[in-house]
């Protein structure tokens, strides 16, 4: 890693939420750097008090420093990104309202700060903590005005002071409806991120689960050996299995469809059941069924059927009271380099053994 990119996350840290509140931080800070550098080319040429506005730069120094405590500490306290938000732009206003009234002619030009803040709150606070940020933004500089010009009428004349209130208040309530607007759109955008990742969970369930038995579907399947040759692709010590319930169509054509779907599930679950931890069960298509077992001898495979033929026979199923249900399956062994689909191909003529010699049993291939 660079030293620059150390030195980032070092800053700013990892978290995204937390750089986005910290650049927003940055933003804050280099206007903050702007007003002092003004605000000293002021006091340099005499138009502003060097003794407040030193005062003034002081206290928006650790102002910055202590919100930047505050955002590396924020979810160990608990604060949300509007909070902060909020808080640091009523710290900038009330900087804003001080340099003000600290400044010599040019005061009106600091008035634009407040309108900078406004805008600023567009991307972290809520439509209705704008608006409150903006009214209060109002009353604060229009009660510093009517102060300054009470208590200080040549140097503030009234007549200036009100017209600069009221430029000021048309600034402000724009702005503030352009922030209220943004605000409501970014909630918008919000809900449809949220939406929008709900509905992708949902395909992707969809698309790789099987909608009545809940196992994993044949194209999910697909993929799951796609990854397998991939990881292992001398393939020692894989089995794989085809199952087929046996007679499956004399359930249907005796018990109805809908009986013939609860023995897909029943079957499903008990199967499931019988699997251990890294073993997949796919539902291959109609009441067929692939099995994957890594890391297992032909052995282990077997016996892993051979209990799942127990529970399969002693299941019970809604709908076919008395029916005994069973499977035959094919029992491959994945051959020293040999692709799934080939592996899978012998345990399909395995399969057809089973089925030809009486079905209910294994057949290894
Ligand atoms: P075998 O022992 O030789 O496997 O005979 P079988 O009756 O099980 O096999 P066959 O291929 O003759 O019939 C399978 C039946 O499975 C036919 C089809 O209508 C039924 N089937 C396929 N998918 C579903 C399903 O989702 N629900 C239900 N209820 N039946 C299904
Ligand atoms: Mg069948
Ligand atoms: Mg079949």
């Amino acid at each position: 890693m660079t030293l620059p990119r150390r030195l980032v996350i070092l800053l700013c840290g990892t978290e995204p939420g937390l750089r986005r509140m910290l650049q927003y931080w940055a933003a804050t800070c280099i206007l903050y750097v702007i007003c002092i550098v003004l605000l000293l080319a002021q006091v340099s040429q005499g138009m502003a008090d060097p003794v407040a506005a030193h005062r003034l730069i002081g206290y928006g120094g650790c102002g910055a420093i202590a919100f930047y405590l505050l955002i590396r500490a924020s979810s160990r306290l608990g604060l949300k990104p509007d909070q902060l938000a909020v808080s640091q732009a009523v710290f900038s206003l009330a900087c804003a309202m001080v340099a003000y009234a600290i400044s010599g002619p040019l005061r009106a030009a600091m008035l634009t700060m407040a309108v900078v803040v406004i805008v600023f709150c567009m991307f972290a606070a809520r439509p209705r903590q704008s608006l409150l940020l903006a009214v209060g933004a109002l009353a604060g500089m229009g009660g510093t005005m009517y102060w300054l010009q009470a208590t200080d009428p040549a140097r503030f004349p009234p007549v200036t002071e009100a017209i600069t209130f009221g430029y000021l208040a048309g600034a402000l309530l724009s702005t503030a409806m352009l922030s209220v607007e943004m605000s409501k759109l970014r909630s918008r955008l919000k809900q449809k991120r949220i939406e929008l990742s709900e509905a992708l969970d949902t395909i992707r369930v969809l698309a790789t689960v099987d909608e009545l038995t809940s196992l994993v579907n044949r194209r999910r399947m697909h993929e799951v050996l796609d990854d397998a040759e991939r990881r292992q692709p001398d393939g020692r010590g894989t089995c794989i299995a085809l199952l087929d319930i046996d007679f499956f169509k004399q359930v249907n054509d005796q018990y109805g469809h809908a009986a013939g779907d609860a023995v897909l599930r029943s079957f499903s679950s008990a199967a499931r059941a019988s699997l251990r931890a890294n073993d997949v069960l796919a539902r291959w298509g109609g009441e067929e069924f692939l099995l994957l077992l890594p890391d297992a001898a032909p052995e282990d495979a077997r016996l892993v059927l051979e209990r799942m033929a127990e529970r399969v026979h002693t299941m019970p199923v809604a709908g076919v009271q008395g029916r005994r249900i069973s499977f035959s399956a094919g029992l491959a062994t994945r051959r020293h380099g040999e692709p799934f689909a080939d592996a899978i191909n012998r345990a399909d003529k395995a399969l057809y053994q089973a089925k030809e010699t009486g079905r209910d049993r294994i057949v290894l291939a």
